[in-house]
């Protein structure tokens, strides 16, 4: 089943080059969140790396679909692969945790790690402070520099040994107050921009709210409710675990006894800013976050449930079985578009995709012959489920 995350990236791929609206939703996880719960220092933790823009105000002013891809340089043993998919519950990819500082069998130099935007195919960029400017320049391009936001997103690819298989859409935060010469509606607009990614049953919602702020005045879990009301595709991250209050826990948040979720909770807690300052690296702040749920009082008999670790393979297994379980609406609906792009080709008659024909047919063309590779690699993954 783990060859079907690779299948429905490519099929991303496609529909954002083709732009054009196909009526398909693909099954995503989209990371929704007040201004500085901490949505990017979550994203940054399950990547392992520093990439992405910093600062007040919104940052992220376009959806950043991160589609991260799990790379071994040398191919670790049977047994080893067969130990690592045991402990991660059935997941083959390896996860930041269990690999940081040894990613794959012994190597001398170090791991390669590279990212390349849908934007700039082909151009693998290894260095991640020129990813994070990338996403800037690339934001700026489409939405100016005055703040303003677009829905049009960017496709970032991550190849590393460190990550786990996932595809995650960062959306801006939600925010209440324009500064600087932001639009008087911009809470209006980041709502809908979250709304139009959200409302989508395909889409599982990871709702991220600070553990030292008032889960009943959570932006990401009131969203959530208006379109998933019985939580059923709702996770919740709380994140500055250790910003709590002194003998205060998160423990009846964690257990729903606050705000129900059916998919529940993991607590999580990333870098401080004093951290970012000091440039800690965040394999290292991985490294702290189990030891302080595994030393605290309060969290030491759930540890194992606890941290990005656990969120990553959680994240792994949800995002598989939904891509299983909506597999066979895509699989109609692909179907459907096939039958109405054979009889707009015909319409467009031959002539039109040759030369300087049209690009909007061209692309059409290019998605019909596509999505009949889809069909076959679908049809396979089915086959080799019933078995
Ligand atoms: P975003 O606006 O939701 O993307 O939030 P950021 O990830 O930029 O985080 C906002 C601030 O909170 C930054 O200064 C982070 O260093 C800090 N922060 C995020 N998560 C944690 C955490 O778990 N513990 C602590 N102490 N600080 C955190
Ligand atoms: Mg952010």
């Amino acid at each position: 089943m783990d060859n079907l995350i690779p299948v429905i990236n490519r099929l991303q791929d496609v529909l954002t080059s083709v732009g054009i609206n196909t009526g398909i939703d693909l099954p995503q996880i989209a990371v929704v969140g007040a201004q500085s719960v901490g949505k990017s220092s979550v994203l940054e933790s399950l990547v392992g790396r520093d990439f992405l823009p910093r600062g007040t105000g919104i940052i992220t002013r376009r959806p950043l679909i991160l589609q991260l891809r799990n790379i071994t340089q040398n191919k670790p043993s049977a047994a080893a692969a067969a130990a690592s998919g045991g402990a991660s519950g059935g997941a083959s990819a390896s996860s930041p945790s269990t690999t940081s500082g040894n990613p794959t069998t012994t190597t001398n130099s170090p791991p390669q790690e590279w990212g390349e935007f849908g934007h700039a195919p082909g151009h693998r960029f290894e260095d991640f402070d020129a990813i994070r400017k990338e996403i800037e320049r690339e934001t700026e391009r489409v939405t100016g520099r005055n703040k303003m936001i677009s829905a049009q997103p960017i496709t970032l690819k991550i190849y590393s040994p460190y990550v786990i298989d996932l595809t995650l859409v960062d959306l801006p935060g939600m925010t209440k107050v324009p500064v600087g010469d932001q639009p008087s509606d911009i809470e209006l607009q980041v709502r809908r921009l979250v709304l139009q990614y959200i409302t989508k049953p395909s889409c599982i919602v990871l709702a991220i709210t600070a553990a030292n702020t008032d889960l009943a005045n959570s932006d990401a879990l009131k969203i959530a409710r208006e379109v998933d009301p019985d939580g059923a595709r709702t996770i919740g991250v709380l994140t500055k675990c250790d910003l709590m209050d002194d003998g205060t826990d998160a423990l009846d948040m964690l257990h729903g006894k606050i705000y129900p979720l059916r998919r529940g909770y993991v607590a999580v807690v990333c870098r401080s800013q004093k951290d970012i300052a000091g440039k800690k690296n965040i394999r290292d702040a991985l490294r702290e976050e189990e030891k302080f749920f595994r030393s605290h009082a309060a969290y030491r008999h759930i540890a194992h449930k606890c941290g990005t670790h656990y969120l990553a393979n959680m994240l792994n297994q949800i995002f598989m079985h939904h891509i299983r379980d909506t597999l066979p609406e895509l699989k109609a609906r692909i179907q459907t578009l096939l039958h109405e792009n054979e009889e707009e080709l015909a319409a467009y008659g031959d002539s039109m995709l040759e030369g300087t024909g049209n690009p909007g047919a061209l692309l059409l063309h290019f998605f019909s012959k596509f999505a009949r590779s889809f069909q076959e690699a679908i049809d396979g993954q089915l086959a080799t489920q019933h078995l």
